[in-house]
């Protein structure tokens, strides 16, 4: 598909062809959970139909299948992110585990008393909790980059911030609560340039515009099934080989084990290492299925859209009476934040949920951010590749509604 036909992208996603409360259902709320093409639903139905086994140890045709198209999924995955090797890509349940895995395993055996790991003021709780946690643990102490009342990151702020005794840097891509989009190549660079890895949470980034790990630089990259049309239960980290060549397993027992006497374990190699039992082989077979629906209507095509779709919403929302933006970065994606003078951001959600409209209202796991921009919640409608015009209007005219309820 060359122009981005919108309406024949969401003829692709059954859930969206439904009203709710009488009204046709105005979906905004995709940086919470994505709505799954029927490619992606077919998929996972055709792999328990025809090919589910266990994978890598049978002998017989299903197993072999199965691991084909297990390890057919990882291929995919590394394609789609442009890492140079299927070894360094490594299937986890999703974002927030791919962050505890480094945390616990590169930020166990290389963070010690006095060191420092490096976050950032807008960090979702998975990028936050678990470098909390590795601190309580090691004795070191969590360093954050501020925030500006844009809600950019200070980067006049970080060349101090990373000092020799950082240990790592953990940026989020785009944050979920203010969709602002970080300079993640030039924090990577300054980080490099001392020595210190990157962590990059992607979470909110693949699923807007094309990623390419080679070229951000960056050592682990973070990101959930889910967010990107794929279902639940499956995300990815992806590692520089030699970083996760040289980090201890993560959790133990089947598949991550070469020999296992009582007296002596023998890990088993990159990947796998990383990914003990049974992985989640649906789910797999879900995202591989999500990653070809998306490579077949171009990210470049998606990121026009979502441009596009995010400047009207801005235009549009900004005239609403009362309501203020939360977080006006100059390069945004896929999130408008925003509260309404007076009104409580649950009372918008749930006024707009009686016209069909489902959007997101709280602290959005950024509790944080919301303490820098001294709101204890805002309300998110966040637009993905099926939203439309239409979508914002619609909310334009829930809000208006909104506000004659309020009086
Ligand atoms: N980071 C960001 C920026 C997110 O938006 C989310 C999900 N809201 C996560 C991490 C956690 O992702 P998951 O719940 O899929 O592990």
């Amino acid at each position: 598909m060359s122009a981005f036909d919108v309406q024949r992208v969401r003829e692709d996603f059954p859930l969206l062809r439904q009203e709710v409360r009488g009204r046709p259902l105005v979906y905004l709320d995709s940086a919470a959970t994505a709505q799954k093409p029927q490619a992606v639903i077919d998929a996972i139905v055709r792999f328990y139909e025809h090919d589910n086994a266990n994978v890598h140890r049978g002998v017989h045709v299903l197993s072999e299948r199965a691991t084909e198209a297990y390890e057919g999924a990882r291929e995919t995955v590394r394609e789609f992110i442009n890492a140079r090797d299927a070894r360094e890509i490594v299937f986890v349940r999703g974002t927030t585990e791919a962050i505890n895995l480094v945390a616990q395993t590169y930020g166990r055996k290389n963070v010690g008393p006095g060191d420092e790991v490096l976050i950032t003021h807008m960090e979702h709780h998975a990028n936050i909790v678990p470098w909390r946690m590795l601190c309580e643990q090691t004795g070191a102490t969590l360093r954050v980059i501020p925030v500006d009342d844009r809600g950019e990151l200070v980067l006049d702020a970080v060349d101090a911030l990373l000092t020799e005794k950082t240990r790592i840097l953990a940026v989020t891509h785009v944050s979920n609560a203010l969709g602002t989009v970080n300079p993640v190549k030039e924090l990577t660079r300054k980080a490099h340039a001392k020595g210190i890895p990157v962590l990059v949470d992607g979470a909110q980034s693949v699923t807007h515009f094309p990623v390419d790990v080679q070229d951000l630089g960056c050592d682990f990259y973070a990101f959930s099934g889910h967010k990107m049309f794929g279902p639940t239960g499956i995300g990815v980290l992806y590692g520089r080989l030699e970083r996760l060549e040289s980090m201890p397993p993560y959790q133990g027992g089947g598949d991550m084990i070469l020999s296992v006497t009582m007296e002596k374990i023998t890990y088993n190699r990159v990947p796998h290492r990383f990914e003990a039992g049974t992985p989640n082989l649906e789910g797999a077979v879900g995202l591989a299925a999500a990653i070809r629906y998306l490579r077949g209507l171009g990210m470049g095509a998606i990121a026009e859209h979502d441009r596009a779709l995010m400047a009207y919403g801005t235009q549009v929302l900004e005239s609403v009476p009362g309501l203020r933006l939360v977080g006006t970065a100059r390069e945004k994606a896929g999130v408008l934040s925003f509260v309404l003078e007076d009104i409580h951001p649950h009372d918008v959600g749930t006024i707009l949920d009686r016209e069909g409209i489902c959007i997101r209202t709280g602290h959005h796991c950024a509790q944080p951010v919301m303490q820098h921009f001294k709101v204890p919640a805002t309300a998110r409608a966040s637009l993905a590749l099926y939203n439309t015009r239409e979508d914002v209007d619609a909310l334009v005219r829930g809000l208006h509604k909104v506000r004659e309820v309020f009086g």
